[in-house]
């Protein structure tokens, strides 16, 4: 495969560790002023980024599509990969799950959050929120989330914290 140029003048961001690809291409576009659209562009990827910051990940993204992917936005492509839901991870795309301890420590949504396995936050030993705790909105694909709080109410997400019950 032709290997694309490196495009300086975009903006780079560094991803969190554990951050799913949803979260880091919202982050990545907001940086830029890019649509889905505009990104996929410029990748050569189509409607692919809107589809995958849904979490829509059927058919799987392929290495190649990684790896262009990887050019623009300036990871490298296993650095993608780990965004990714291994495979044979079964994925919820809804409802969006969050720790609010964990996004308190690292402002990210992770992508195990989605995993149908996952059942809590290991880390903090807490059920993940599936919505709101304060007005029930549901929340917004990662992709989406600018300010860290709910978009209805505007609780923060760590303020969520302390409605988030222990896992027994
Ligand atoms: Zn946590
Ligand atoms: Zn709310």
């Amino acid at each position: 495969m032709e290997t694309p140029e490196i495009q300086p003048w975009l903006f780079q961001i560094e991803p969190y560790p554990g951050e799913s690809l949803s979260h880091f291409l919202g982050r990545f576009r907001r940086a830029n002023e890019l649509t889905p659209t505009g990104l996929g562009k410029m990748a050569g990827l189509g409607g692919a980024i809107a589809r995958w910051e849904k979490f829509r990940f059927n058919p799987p993204p392929s290495r190649e599509e990684l790896e262009a992917l990887a050019v623009v936005v300036g990871v490298e492509g296993d650095r993608l990969v780990e965004m990714l839901p291994s495979a044979g991870v079964g994925m919820k795309l809804e409802p969006i799950r969050l720790c609010g301890a964990c996004y308190a420590e690292s402002p990210c949504h992770r992508i195990e959050w989605q995993f149908k396995t996952t059942e809590g936050c290991d880390r903090h030993s807490l059920r993940l929120l599936s919505e709101c705790p304060n007005c029930k909105a549901r929340f917004k694909i990662p992709a989406l989330w600018v300010d860290g709080w709910c978009q209805r109410c505007f609780m923060t997400f760590p303020e969520m914290v302390k409605h988030q019950k222990a896992v027994d």
